[in-house]
């Protein structure tokens, strides 16, 4: 502070220009671009420094007026009785000393220690409006405006379902000549989530939060959209009353207001500072299982007789106070994206923040869930950013502050700020990451080898329906895992009894069953066992499919997929010509295993570290029978084509019954096919086996031919 108090000066005006351009943002435009408690920290370093310098108070200063100003394309109401603002409280301290402030200005009208009686209420986070009814009619609604002059809203007022148009009688007795009832316009969450889906589905602009979305509707220049949004109503206070006595005690007034047919909040009438802090306990536990959003609860002095004793600071009443809340949005820094992987081998971007305290504790990590959703909120590293923190919920990055920014190019800009890549690789065990089609989520592809997939991978692997190993539960796989006894399946294999009744609980009966249940599980089926791999969108049904379509798993791993997926597609195109026309339709190769299996097995066995596991499982005994074993080995070697209807069996049954005799069913006809068995109204492939002079054979011919092999 020099002596010309320069840099004090500076500092307030700074200040100011901030709060005004704030205010404006947030009053006129109903769109805010920082949180409230950014608002409120600016608005009260103002205070301090105006009240350190006295002489540095100017009357247009924010702290020295109310809010907002009316906008233009309504007409000006002028408020007989000015529609003032709540000081704030945000501690005990604060509220310990209002109470003390009320007492000393009370003075000798207090009986000794009696602690004053309050009304506490809701602090409802929408806009203030003054309503005008003139014997029982509603004749006027006006916004707060500057608190001196509002604008007129009484045709927007009047499509709100829980504004009364008409007052009710109170035991026949009609309403008062003129009454001006205050209270709070608001948006339920619910229906603010609705209308925001409605706003991003119409490709329309979406709200910030459901005050600005209930300020935005209630002052459209066409009453029309105001009808269209679900706009609330609470009473709080009152203006001007004719032809009525006041209500002494503004618990009464509040009861008098409901009677009349006003909506009025849930409140209570506490005594002295212990019973405020203990409405503002209990309230801020109820705030998560409101409808509405509050951001603090409100405190008045009950008795409204000696509010003019106690009487007004500049944009305040000093007999009220509004005790805020946590905020549940904050601002600060992006430092950097991480990238965590999920026991489903999921890569979710985390943010790292600079520690900000919100929504009552601090946070210093976010999910930003996939790389899209970073970039549909763009993001980047080195951002100021508000973060929000509500109830339980898991604190979320909400947007960027874009405006804070330097220049993109300059030096400031690009010493600090960087854009987020999604890495190639998985950050846990280097194995690769993939994208599939139609997701948004990367995935390392080393499901069976990645350390942070381990304990999913092994209950997989595991359950009653893949290996079907007896006694591994989820207790049991996070202390084998924990232990560092077991990384991947093929380490259950190597496990020995001694170290498995060392285990916590363990006893050696239980370790033996154990022992016994992996043992049994060498013995398993094609199917089950690729099930148990815990490929990707491979489940039960989709393993039978391939088990029965490949001899063994190596030709299943050495299958060219991309080949595959091309064969596939000809033959599609020429059943949908055959359909058109009516002829019998080709058998199509791995049908019911689309595109996004296909990627999938091709990712999965393509990455080495699975392939590795997978031989070590081999080693470690695990094997099945060949269900052609369990035939015959009569068609062994042969390579068959099917085509046309056949007599008694579908093209399917067919070619279970060479697969099971130990032949290979394929889908085209080239050099190496053995024969083509075909049926009624065959097509392209009997002119091509033709062509190529390759055995043709009807079904019995099939069937013959085992018979003639065995
Ligand atoms: P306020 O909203 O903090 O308090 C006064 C208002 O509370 C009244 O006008 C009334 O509308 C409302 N209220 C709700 N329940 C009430 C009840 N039971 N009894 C009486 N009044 C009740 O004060 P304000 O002057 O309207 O606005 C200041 C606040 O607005 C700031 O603290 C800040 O949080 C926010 N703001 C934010 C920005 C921004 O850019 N984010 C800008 C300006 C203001």
């Amino acid at each position: 502070m020099g002596i010309s108090g320069q840099p004090v000066a500076e500092q307030a005006s700074e200040l100011r220009e901030l709060l005004r351009r704030y205010n404006h943002e947030y009053y006129v435009l109903d769109a805010p671009t920082v949180p409230d408690a950014e608002y409120d920290r600016l608005f009260l370093q103002l205070q301090d420094l105006e009240a350190n310098h006295p002489s540095l108070v100017t009357p247009d200063s924010p702290t020295q007026r109310v809010g907002g100003t009316a906008a233009e394309g309504f007409s000006e109401v002028r408020h007989v009785r000015p529609m003032l603002s709540l000081s704030n409280a945000f501690d005990d301290d604060d509220v310990m000393a209002f109470d003390r402030r009320v007492r000393e200005s009370l003075g000798s009208v207090l009986d000794g220690t009696e602690p004053i009686e309050y009304s506490a209420e809701l602090k409802y986070d929408g806009l203030a409006i003054s309503l005008r009814y003139e014997d029982g009619l509603l004749v006027q609604a006006a916004t707060r405006g500057d608190g001196s002059t509002g604008e007129d809203v009484t045709a927007n007022v009047r499509t709100i379902r829980a504004i009364p148009l008409r007052l009710r009688n109170i035991a026949g007795r009609l309403p008062p000549a003129l009454i001006e009832v205050r209270g709070e316009v608001l948006m339920f969450r619910e229906d603010f989530a609705r209308m925001n889906e409605r706003q991003r589905a119409a490709g329309e602009r979406e709200f910030v939060n459901p005050r600005n979305a209930a300020a935005g509707a209630l002052r459209q220049l066409d009453p029309t959209i105001t009808a269209t949004r679900p706009l609330r109503f609470f009473a709080y206070g009152l203006g001007r009353l004719e032809g009525e006595n006041e209500p002494a005690r503004h618990s009464e007034l509040l009861d008098w207001l409901m009677r009349l047919g006003l909506p009025v909040g849930q409140r209570a009438l506490v005594n002295g500072p212990q019973g405020l802090l203990e409405f503002y306990r209990q309230t801020l536990a109820l705030r998560p299982t409101l409808a509405f959003e509050i951001d603090g609860v409100v405190y008045k002095v009950d008795r409204r007789d000696w509010h003019p004793r106690i009487g007004y600071v500049a944009r305040a009443p000093r007999y009220a106070l509004a005790h805020k809340f946590p905020a549940e949005e904050a601002l600060t820094e992006l430092l950097d994206i991480e990238v965590q992987v999920g026991r489903t081998g999921a890569l979710t971007p985390v943010a790292r923040l600079r520690p900000v305290f919100v929504g009552g504790t601090t946070v210093s990590n976010a999910t930003l869930h996939n790389e899209d959703e970073i970039e549909r909120k763009s993001l980047l590293i080195g951002d100021t950013v508000v973060v929000r923190r509500a109830g339980d919920v898991i604190p979320e990055v909400l947007r960027a502050l874009v405006e804070r920014r330097p220049p993109e190019g300059s030096e400031e800009f690009s010493s600090r700020y960087r854009r987020f890549e999604m890495p190639a690789h998985c950050p846990v065990c280097g194995s690769v990451a993939v994208r599939e089609q139609g997701e948004a989520v990367w995935r390392c592809a080393a499901g069976l080898y990645c350390s942070a997939q381990r304990k999913q991978a092994l209950l997989h692997f595991a359950q009653r329906r893949a290996m079907d190993i007896e006694g591994l539960g989820e207790k049991l796989v996070d202390q084998l895992v924990d232990a560092g006894l077991v990384s991947t399946p093929a380490d259950l294999y190597r496990l020995e009894l001694a170290t498995i009744a060392s285990l916590d609980r363990m006893g050696e009966k239980s370790a033996a069953n154990l022992l016994a249940g992996i043992d049994a599980s060498r013995k398993t089926s094609f199917a089950r066992f690729l099930y148990a791999l815990g490929i990707r969108h491979v489940g039960e049904e989709v393993a039978r499919q391939l088990a029965q379509a490949y001899p063994d798993l190596d030709s299943l791993i050495a299958e060219d997929w991309a080949g595959l997926l091309e064969s596939k597609a000809v033959v599609q195109k020429e059943n949908a010509r055959r359909r058109a026309r009516g002829e019998a339709l080709e058998p199509v190769p791995l049908e019911g295993i689309g595109s996004e299996i296909v990627d999938s097995l091709r990712s999965f066995f393509s990455e080495a570290h699975n392939l590795e596991v997978i031989r070590e499982l081999r080693e470690a005994g695990v094997a099945w029978e060949k269900p052609a074993e369990a035939g015959s080995q009569a068609l062994a070697g042969l390579n068959f084509v099917l085509t046309g209807t056949l007599e008694t069996m579908t093209r399917e049954q067919a070619a279970e019954l060479i697969r099971n005799h130990g032949g290979t069913v394929v889908g085209s006809v080239s050099k190496k096919t053995s024969y083509l068995i075909a049926g009624e109204a065959a097509g392209s492939k009997l002119d091509k086996a033709r062509d190529l002079g390759i055995t043709i054979l009807d079904e019995q011919g099939l069937l013959a031919l085992i018979g003639d092999r065995r």
